[in-house]
C-alpha cells in the first residue's frame, strides 16, 4: 500500500529522527522545517512531484518483474494502474493530474531506460528504509531509491530524479541526500558506498560521485550541527524566516513574516516524531 502524500498519520509513534529532506529545509529556512515538521501544515503536491511519485512506484515495481519484463513498453503500462491506486487511497488526488501530466511519466521513463537497462540489473533493494544511529545520538532514517550490491560487496546507491527545480539549486540538495544516505549505510554495514548515483530522468543523464571516508566524517558533524540547532530552536521555538530564491517554491507564504504573514502559535516539540518523509519528498 502506499503510504499518505503530505503525511504519514498512522505510522506508530517513533523516536525523532532526521531525514534528508527535512535537514535540507532547515538548512534552507528554519521556519519551513517548522511548518513542515512540527506544524504540519498541509501542502498540496504539485504536478511534477505527483509525476514523480508515480514514475518512483513504476521503476520499485518494474524490479520486481522477471528480468525479460522490465522493458519500456511493460514500464509505460504499469502508469495508469498505479496512479489509480495513488488515488484510490487519496481520492482528493484526483484533480491535481491530467492526462497529459500522465504522458509525461511515460516520457520519464523513456529517459530512463536511456540510462540504463533494468534487465541487466538485479537490485538488493528499492525504496529501502535506512535508519541509523549517529555515535553522538542523532538518529538518521531516510529511504534510498535503490540500492545495488555487486558480487564483490561494492554498494551503489541510485537515486532517481523527476523533478524541475533548476540544476544548480537541485544538484547541491541531491548531494546532500546522497550522503546523507552514504553516511547512513557506512554506519549501518561498515563500508563506505563505492558509487552515488544521481539520474535525472527529464535530462537523460546521470552523474556518479565516490565518496571517502573523510568527506563523510566531516558530514557526519554537520548532520550532528544541524540535529542541534533543529533542538535549539525546538526548545524555544525560534525558527527563523530565511529568504531566498527558493521561497518561490514554498507553500507557506501566507504564513511567512517575510511576506507579511504571520505563523500559527508554536505548538511546541512534537512527540515522538517530527522528522517522517512524505512519500513526495522521496520522490523529490
Ligand atoms: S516563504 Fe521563504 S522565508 Fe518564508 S517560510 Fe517559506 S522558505 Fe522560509
Amino acid at each position: 500500500m502506499l503510504p499518505d502524500l503530505v503525511a504519514e498519520e498512522s505510522a506508530p509513534p517513533r523516536r525523532p529522527a532526521l531525514s534528508p529532506s527535512r535537514a535540507g529545509d532547515f538548512k534552507q529556512c528554519p521556519l519551513l522545517y517548522r511548518f513542515r515538521a512540527i506544524d504540519k501544515l498541509p501542502e498540496t503536491p504539485s504536478a511534477a512531484q505527483l509525476r514523480g511519485t508515480v514514475v518512483h512506484a513504476v521503476l520499485e515495481q518494474l524490479f520486481g518483474l522477471p528480468r525479460e519484463e522490465r522493458v519500456l513498453s511493460r514500464a509505460q503500462e504499469l502508469v495508469a494502474p498505479t496512479w489509480e491506486r495513488l488515488v484510490a487511497e487519496q481520492p482528493a488526488l484526483a484533480t491535481l493530474l491530467s492526462g497529459g501530466a500522465l504522458d509525461s511519466a511515460g516520457a520519464l521513463l523513456g529517459g530512463y531506460f536511456e540510462l540504463e537497462d533494468p534487465r541487466r540489473l538485479e537490485p538488493e533493494a528499492c525504496e529501502l528504509l535506512v535508519e541509523t544511529e549517529l555515535p553522538s545520538g542523532v538518529l538518521l532514517r531516510g529511504y534510498i531509491d535503490r540500492l545495488d550490491v555487486a558480487p564483490t560487496g561494492e554498494i551503489r546507491v541510485v537515486d532517481y530524479k523527476t523533478g524541475t527545480a533548476p540544476r544548480e539549486i537541485g544538484e547541491a540538495k541531491a548531494l546532500f541526500q546522497m550522503k546523507f544516505y552514504a553516511l547512513a549505510l557506512w554506519r549501518l554495514r561498515g563500508v563506505v558506498p563505492r558509487q552515488l548515483r544521481l539520474m535525472y530522468l527529464a535530462d537523460r543523464q546521470s552523474l556518479a560521485y565516490t565518496p571517502d571516508e573523510a568527506e563523510l566524517t566531516r558530514f557526519e558533524r554537520t548532520l550532528d550541527a544541524i540535529w542541534q540547532a533543529i533542538l535549539r530552536a525546538g526548545r524555544t521555538g525560534d525558527f527563523r524566516p530565511n529568504r531566498s530564491r527558493l521561497c518561490d517554491w514554498c507553500s507557506h507564504q501566507a504564513h511567512c513574516p517575510e511576506f507579511g504573514g504571520t505563523p500559527p502559535e508554536y505548538p511546541g516539540w512534537p512527540e515522538p516524531d517530527a522528522s517522517d518523509e512524505s512519500l513526495v519528498d522521496r520522490a523529490d
